[in-house]
This record gives structure tokens, C-alpha cells and sequence, in this order.
């Protein structure tokens, strides 16, 4: 794992989008319109598929960083059609995301499993993004703190029995499963009321301290028209972003907020 985080983090999650092909598209114009900066991190997540791809015809911008969007629980064994943890170190991907809620709907990820993922991701040297939200459902029967408590605690208590080490430099989302894809953004106050919930998880489990320094980015419809009111929102440390990175133009525009350019 690369030094301490510095400044917003900017993630583009790329789900099933954007094979070798239209990564090497999209990064011609991207590393046109964003210049390195070094007061932020960019991380991307393409498909396990075009992360060569993506390496290959970053130019040289080691700036603009890449991860796994899932990884197996085992280390290796027949699992077919899945990547593990240490597979996706040896192939120099630095991050890795765990319990997206895609993963959760549609694929059986439960808070143990993502606790598992989160072991594997950090034992093989990776820098994990913790992902976390709730639904409409939970929300509108007032459970926000009990969903969020439970999805951080229970992979905390993973973790910590997997004894594969301290998690340092956390970087966590909060998602709300409502906004994703879907146009509904949370409001900055919708975000920085979870982010503290999460911060509160945090500061209970592991102090004050690395609750305070922890990473929390916020995900959920995230255009360049919301992103300057989310980052300037309690707590909001940066941004996983679907559907509006896609686009060089729009990703851009997200990745330079606050920059004054
Ligand atoms: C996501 O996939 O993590 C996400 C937040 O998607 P979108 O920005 O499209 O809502």
C-alpha cells in the first residue's frame, strides 16, 4: 500500500462498462483534461478485463491509480470466473473495492463475506475501499445508524478475528442503495449526518484519532453539478462515482472540483 492519503479522494467505478477499447478512448482524453495534481488521489476501477489496458495507456500517469472492483474470499482455488486478492497484488493493482451494494443485491455479499474481502484485500497488500449504505426501505423505517453500525461493525469483527493485521489509512464509501444510478443524490446533510454515524462506528471501535483521519467518500449520482456542495459537506472526504465517470468530460470536471481550474 502506497503512502498516507492526501486530500479528496476521487474514485470512478466502471462496473461492467468499458472494455480495452474504449478505456484506451476514454484515457486520451481524460489525461488531456486532467493534469496531475498532487493535493488529491484518483483511483479508477475498470474492469478486471481492461486493467491492462488501462496501465498500459495511462501515459505514464502513475497519478491516476487502479483498482479491483471485486475479489474472491479465497486466496486461490476453483473458483471459476473469480480474481483474488493476491492475484490482483501481483498484477500491481493498488485498491480494491469491497461490499459494493451490487455485490451485496446480486451476488450474495453479506457483511461477514465483505468482512472477509476486506481481510483478503488488506493481507495481500491492497488498499481497500469499505463500502457501506442503506436502502430506501431501512431508511424509511429510520434504521440509517443500525444498517451502517452493523455493515462497519460486523466487518471490523471480521477483521479483527482474521488477525491479518491493522487496518491503517481507512478509506470507507457510504453509499445510500437509493442514489445509486438512480439521479437521487443525497443532500450534503443527508451525507455528512451518515458520514458521522460512520465516524461515531469508527471512533468506537478504533479511537478518536483514526476515526478522525479516516477517508469517508460519498457515493450515490455524484455529476459535476453536485460536486462542489458534497465535498464541501461535513466529513465528506471524496467521491465513488458510477455513472457520471464514464465520461472523460464529466469525470474531469468531478476531478478537478475545488482546484480552481
Ligand atoms: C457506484 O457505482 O458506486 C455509484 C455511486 O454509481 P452512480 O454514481 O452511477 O450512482
Amino acid at each position: 500500500m502506497s503512502e498516507a492519503l492526501r486530500g479528496p479522494v476521487l474514485a470512478a467505478n466502471w462496473k461492467m462498462y468499458k472494455g480495452p477499447g474504449a478505456t484506451r478512448v476514454f484515457l486520451d482524453r481524460f489525461v488531456a483534461l486532467y493534469p496531475a495534481h498532487s493535493d488529491r488521489s484518483v483511483v479508477f476501477f475498470p474492469s478486471a478485463i481492461s486493467i491492462p489496458a488501462f496501465v498500459a495507456d495511462r501515459s505514464g500517469r502513475e497519478d491516476l491509480e487502479v483498482g479491483i472492483q471485486d475479489v474472491h474470499t479465497e486466496v486461490e482455488g476453483a473458483c471459476t470466473g473469480a480474481v483474488s486478492a493476491a492475484m490482483a497484488a501481483e498484477a500491481e493493482i493498488g485498491w480494491g473495492l469491497a461490499g459494493h451494494s451490487e455485490r451485496r443485491r446480486d451476488f450474495g455479499d453479506h457483511d461477514a463475506t465483505v468482512g472477509i474481502k476486506l481481510s483478503r484485500l488488506l493481507e495481500a497488500g491492497l488498499r481497500p475501499i469499505l463500502c457501506v449504505g442503506e436502502t430506501l426501505e431501512e431508511r424509511r423505517g429510520g434504521l440509517l445508524e443500525e444498517v451502517l453500525s452493523r455493515q462497519v461493525e460486523t466487518a471490523l469483527d471480521v477483521l479483527e478475528s482474521s488477525g491479518c493485521g491493522p487496518w491503517n489509512d481507512k478509506v470507507l464509501a457510504y453509499e445510500p442503495v437509493w442514489a445509486i444510478g438512480t439521479g437521487e443524490t443525497a443532500t450534503p446533510g443527508d451525507a455528512a449526518e451518515a458520514h458521522g454515524l460512520i465516524r461515531e462506528v469508527l471512533s468506537r471501535r478504533a479511537g478518536d484519532e483514526p476515526a478522525a483521519t479516516a477517508k469517508i467518500l460519498y457515493g450515490g449520482s455524484v455529476k459535476p453539478g453536485n460536486i462542489e456542495a458534497l465535498l464541501g459537506a461535513d466529513g465528506v472526504d471524496g467521491v465513488l462515482v458510477g455513472g457520471a465517470s464514464l465520461d472523460p468530460d464529466s469525470f474531469a470536471r468531478i476531478c478537478l472540483a475545488g482546484s480552481g481550474r
